[in-house]
């Protein structure tokens, strides 16, 4: 029997990226740490963090109580005012950034934070245009939409957002027959120094990447290559952007995955786990060097809920909590010791299994027909897969042919333990399709 939510929710509610009579959405009534539950009191451990943002798990009682305690002192400040935690959280997020970075322009969200760096870089070089990567997801406003390199795009592309797209690292799916990470990290670099020369180095603004490509299939970029494109972009004077909207704070079991790699952008984007998403809240981190263009010019861009105080003082709360409770180590050591380990011993068990990769707790599960031509698994198939992860309690992401095991950074042992052996059981629905 529909409840009277499910039944308003498909009377009046559009939802995102959906063919809105195709959908049946659960309807969720309550949610705690690494668990959620659904109105008929099914309860599910949510491996996908929602979108890849509850990094303190749900109803943190720090984070909900400096929401509270924001809310009963000052419940909304607009921009041109300054604010106790939007000064303490631009402090702590520049903190976490490499040297050089120690300014911050809050946004809504993670697209909004890729829009105005775009702007920046643009108006800082007085250059028109940008480079991303096939494999990315970078949001669904207008320009991140079109910095988006996945098919996502297509229906909002009209050829005019100045944006080229070249192909980034991922050996598994190499386009450019590479056998070896070195040889991969080599001739993507190689692919991506021609595609600046044949576009013309100096009408390039910026070339954005995902640190860690995320929703495009977790690919962890092999050591050498962001030092790589950091090199070209210093020899062009191209605009470095990294997005660690949804690699960041913690995921990557680093502050952010950036870290892993002993590179220096000069514009990082940021959202989702900043305040584990409990109110919207996204962001650039800016170089020194961008941040002085517009220090004596206005810079042409703002928000009407620029660093609000409710969204500002949860990304206090969860900054300092993540520091006391050692939510990154936690995160890394889960990543090493607990889902890599039992994935790797999960993908033995099943041809389905293509590969697995990932870091911290940032794990997708690539599913396919056959391993040896890794023929991708028909939607249907992983659709299926993920049913059968519900069905048995667990809550995964999914992309095309592949399930992202992305659960909060302070996941217990145990938690972990039962998500993996709830996959496990699941993928028998996708070994039954696999030939050869
Ligand atoms: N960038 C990356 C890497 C993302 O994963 C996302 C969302 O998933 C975005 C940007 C867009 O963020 P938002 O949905 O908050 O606008």
């Amino acid at each position: 029997m529909p409840s009277r939510t499910f039944d308003l929710d498909r009377a009046h509610v559009f939802h995102s990226w959906s063919a809105q009579a195709k959908i049946t959405p659960i309807v969720l009534t309550d949610a705690r740490g690494s668990r959620v539950w659904d109105e008929d009191g099914n309860e599910y451990l949510d491996f996908s963090s929602q979108l890849v943002y509850t990094n303190l798990g749900h109803a943190h009682p720090r984070i909900v109580q400096a929401i509270k305690d924001q809310a009963d002192r000052l419940c909304t400040v607009a921009p041109q005012y300054a604010n106790e935690h939007r000064s303490e959280a631009a402090r702590l997020i520049s903190a976490r950034a490499p040297e050089g970075m120690s300014k911050v322009f809050f946004t809504n969200g993670g697209a909004d934070a890729n829009e105005h760096a775009i702007r920046m870089a643009r108006l800082h070089t007085g250059r028109p245009k940008v480079l991303a990567a096939y494999r990315s997801y970078h949001g669904g406003t207008q320009t991140a939409i079109n910095l988006t390199g996945d098919p996502r795009r297509w229906p909002s592309d009209t050829g005019s957002a100045g944006v080229v797209h070249f192909f980034g690292p991922f050996l598994y799916r190499s386009e450019f027959h590479a056998v070896t990470e070195e040889e991969e990290c080599e001739r993507a670099l190689a692919h991506l120094r021609r595609t600046l020369e044949a576009e013309g180095p100096s009408t390039i603004a910026a070339i954005v990447l995902e640190t860690i490509p995320g929703t495009a299939g977790i690919m962890i970029p092999p050591a050498g290559y962001l030092p790589g494109v950091r090199e070209l972009c210093d020899r062009y004077g191209i605009v470095l952007v990294l997005d660690e909207v949804m690699a960041g704070f913690g995921r990557a079991g680093a502050w952010f995955a950036l870290d892993h790699f002993g590179v220096r952008p000069d514009l990082i984007t940021f959202a989702k786990g900043v305040n584990s998403g409990y109110v919207p809240l996204g962001g650039v981190i800016l170089s020194n060097a961008v941040a002085e263009t517009f220090a004596h010019q206005p810079y042409p861009g703002g928000l009407t809920y620029s660093g609000h105080p409710l969204a500002t003082a949860a990304a206090v709360a969860t900054l300092e909590a993540m520091a006391a409770e050692g939510t990154i180590e936690n995160a890394a050591r889960l990543g090493e010791d607990v889902l890599g380990p039992g994935l790797r011993r999960i993908a033995e068990d099943h041809p389905s299994v293509g590969d697995i990769r990932g870091i911290g707790v940032f794990w997708a599960v690539e599913l396919v027909i056959d391993r040896n031509t890794r023929e991708p698994m028909t939607s249907q198939g992983t659709l299926d897969v993920v049913a059968a992860c519900k069905e048995l309690g667990m809550l995964p992401f999914t992309n095309a042919n592949r399930v992202h095991l992305v659960p909060p950074c302070n996941l217990s042992d145990a938690d972990a333990a039962t998500g993996l052996s709830i996959l496990d059981k699941a993928l028998s629905v996708s070994d039954r399709l696999t030939r050869g």
